[in-house]
C-alpha cells in the first residue's frame, strides 16, 4: 500500500492548535482514479482542512467509495476516513461536508454537545466554514440535505453560522435546522 502522506506543519497558539491537519490517500483510490481526479481530491482536501482546526495534528485518510453507492461521498468518522468516487470530481462543498463529519466526531470525543449522525447539522457546519468565493466557484447550487436556497451564495455561510448560534442559545431541540432552511429560503 502506498501511503502518500502530506505533512503540513502546524503551529500552536497558546494551548490551542490552530494549524491544519494532514491527509493521506489510499492506493485503493489512487489505483483507480485518473491523474486529474487524484490531484483534484488532494487540492480540495488541502483547501478545506484549513477551515477545520479540530483536525489539526490529525491525519485524514482518503479512500474509495463503493462504486455502486448512491451517495457522492462517505465519511467513516471513527477512522477519520473519507471516501470518494474515483470516476468523477467531488464538489468542494462535498469535501467540506465529509470533513465536517470528522470534525464533529472530534468535538464529540472532546465531550461537546454535537449531533454525531445529523446530516443536516453536518451540512450547516460545512457551509458555515466555507469562504464565499469557494461557494461561488463550486458547481453546486444546493446544500446537501438542506435543499436549494433562494438567497445568494454570499449569504449562505453567515446564515449557517447564525443557525449554529441559534442552536447554541436555544438548545438542540430548537428547530434550528428548520430556521436555517427558512433563512436560506430553501425551495420546498
Ligand atoms: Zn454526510
Amino acid at each position: 500500500m502506498s501511503l502518500e502522506t502530506t505533512q503540513i506543519p502546524y503551529q500552536r497558539d497558546g494551548d490551542d492548535v490552530v494549524g491544519i491537519g494532514s491527509y493521506r490517500v489510499l492506493e485503493t483510490f489512487d489505483g483507480r482514479a485518473d491523474e486529474d481526479v487524484r490531484e483534484d481530491i488532494r487540492e480540495k482536501t488541502e483547501v478545506a482542512l484549513k477551515d477545520y482546526p479540530e483536525l489539526a495534528g490529525k491525519t485524514v485518510t482518503i479512500g474509495r467509495i463503493d462504486p455502486d453507492e448512491d451517495a457522492n461521498a462517505q465519511a467513516f468518522f471513527y477512522n477519520l476516513l473519507t471516501a470518494y468516487h474515483t470516476d468523477r470530481f467531488a464538489s468542494l462543498q462535498t469535501v467540506y461536508h465529509e470533513l465536517a463529519h470528522l470534525a464533529i466526531f472530534v468535538q464529540h470525543e472532546q465531550g461537546e454537545d454535537v449531533p454525531l449522525s445529523s446530516e443536516e447539522y453536518c451540512s450547516i457546519v460545512a457551509v458555515s466554514r466555507m469562504p464565499v468565493r469557494y461557494l461561488e466557484h463550486d458547481n453546486r447550487e444546493d446544500i446537501s440535505y438542506l435543499g436549494t436556497p433562494t438567497v445568494p451564495k454570499a449569504e449562505w455561510p453567515e446564515i449557517c453560522q447564525r443557525a449554529l448560534e441559534y442552536r447554541e442559545e436555544n438548545g438542540r431541540n430548537s428547530h434550528y435546522i428548520q430556521r436555517c432552511k427558512e433563512w436560506l429560503e430553501v425551495d420546498a
